[in-house]
């Protein structure tokens, strides 16, 4: 019986190249008119792993990090990072205490939400530090104009326990740059922002996220919040080779079986697709569970790059499992098989995948499965945590 390997390979894996993210981090703060750069981590990083992106972040450019949660935010000070973190949505229900012991800013769109915050403060025994969300023209989370005198009323009300740290919006169409909603968002956040200076505060302002950044300087103003472009996902969908941006993560598994298959055989389940010819067929242990969409091969277009070249996914993708057509090719089982990733060789990028199923490559990245697919890292600080190769 032959040796078995102390570490075996990862059966599917997420790799992370976190030289990618400090080149992605550099480009981003570079083209920020002098603003502060906010790495925007929350779901664990687009699916990459929050802590590791927010260290090689903060080490190339970003001076802020943003997450969605409470909890979000605590492990990010678990792990021992202590640069400003924002966290933007909340229930008017959370304990918030813990967040204020630790450091967090917090964003702020209600008096409910302010009591919620003074509470946690009192308790914390120190001040919070808020950043004042208006809704300038999304509808979502954020202050509506017509209830924002009554909140700033609230927070000077709230004396030193609070310190008003900024004014802050989210845009609509920042993926459209000339989209007329884009002005008028500007002009709504500059006057909320001149009505909290109007009572004395001095906050700074925040409004962009990765595409803004990328095409609106006028909207930088004093800190700019890129998400997905951190990750290397061009937020206007240019092409890898045209994008200043470099795709950080790659989708991988090793090959399981590799056998010949006779001609006319059904392959996987309804035999939506039968062998033209004998061929060689890979067994790829990574599925619908994984966070490869079933909807993915219908139609059968779906390909990964393994073995030097481009190759179709044949019949439906399973739960655990796809099957590729090799031909006559020599393919080994494990072999490493890239299901999407910078694009090299001409394979498939998260943008392909999103453009076959009609959605943003921002649900392809975080829909990989975390508590399946174990996330490798490869670049310098990939050793921290035990998480490297
Ligand atoms: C997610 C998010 C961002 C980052 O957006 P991208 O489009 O990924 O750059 C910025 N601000 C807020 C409030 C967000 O929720």
């Amino acid at each position: 019986m032959p040796e078995l390997p102390r570490h075996p390979p990862p059966r599917a894996e997420a790799h992370v190249d976190l030289e990618a993210i400090r080149h992605n981090v550099r480009y981003l703060s570079g083209a920020a008119s002098g603003a502060a750069t906010m790495a925007v981590v929350k779901a664990d990083g687009y699916g990459h792993g929050a802590v590791q992106v927010a260290r090689a972040a903060l080490g190339s450019g970003a001076s802020w990090l943003g997450v969605c949660t409470l909890e979000e935010a605590l492990e990010l000070r678990a792990a021992g990072i202590e640069a400003p973190v924002l966290s933007w949505l909340h229930l008017p229900a959370e304990d918030f205490a813990p967040a204020v012991t630790a450091g967090v800013d917090l964003s702020v769109a209600s008096v409910r939400h302010l009591a919620a915050v003074l509470d946690g403060a009192r308790r914390a025994g120190r001040h919070a530090r808020l950043h004042l969300k208006i809704d300038t023209g999304l509808s979502r989370n954020g202050c509506p104009p017509a209830d924002w005198p009554e909140l700033l009323d609230a927070v000077e009300k709230a004396g030193e326990a609070v310190e008003v740290v900024a004014v802050w919006s989210h845009l609509a169409y920042a993926d459209q740059p000339h989209h007329p909603t884009i002005d008028l968002q500007k002009g709504r956040l500059e006057e909320a922002w001149e009505l909290a200076r109007a009572r004395g505060f001095a906050p700074i302002r925040h409004l962009a996220n990765s595409a803004a950044t990328m095409t609106r300087p006028d909207l930088h103003y004093d800190l700019v919040r890129p998400g997905i472009a951190v990750y290397g996902l061009d937020p206007l969908d240019r092409p890898v080779p045209e994008s200043p941006l470099r795709p950080a993560m790659e989708l991988r598994a090793r090959v399981a079986l590799v056998k010949r298959v006779a001609a006319g055989e059904g392959v996987s389940y309804g035999h939506e697709w039968t062998t033209p010819r004998e061929t060689t067929l890979a067994l790829v242990p990574v599925g619908y569970a994984d966070g490869v969409p079933r909807r993915l091969n219908t139609g059968g277009r779906m390909q990964v790059h393994l073995a030097g070249a481009v190759r179709p996914v044949v019949g439906r993708v399973c739960m655990d499992q796809v099957v590729v057509d090799c031909g006559d090719d020599r393919v080994a089982e494990g072999e490493v098989a890239v299901l999407f990733g910078a694009g090299a060789g001409g394979g498939p990028t998260a943008q392909d995948w999103a453009t076959e199923l009609g959605t943003i490559h921002y649900e392809i990245a975080t829909g990989v499965h975390g508590a399946r697919v174990r996330r490798t890292y490869s670049g310098s600080g990939a050793g921290l945590d035990g998480a490297g190769e």
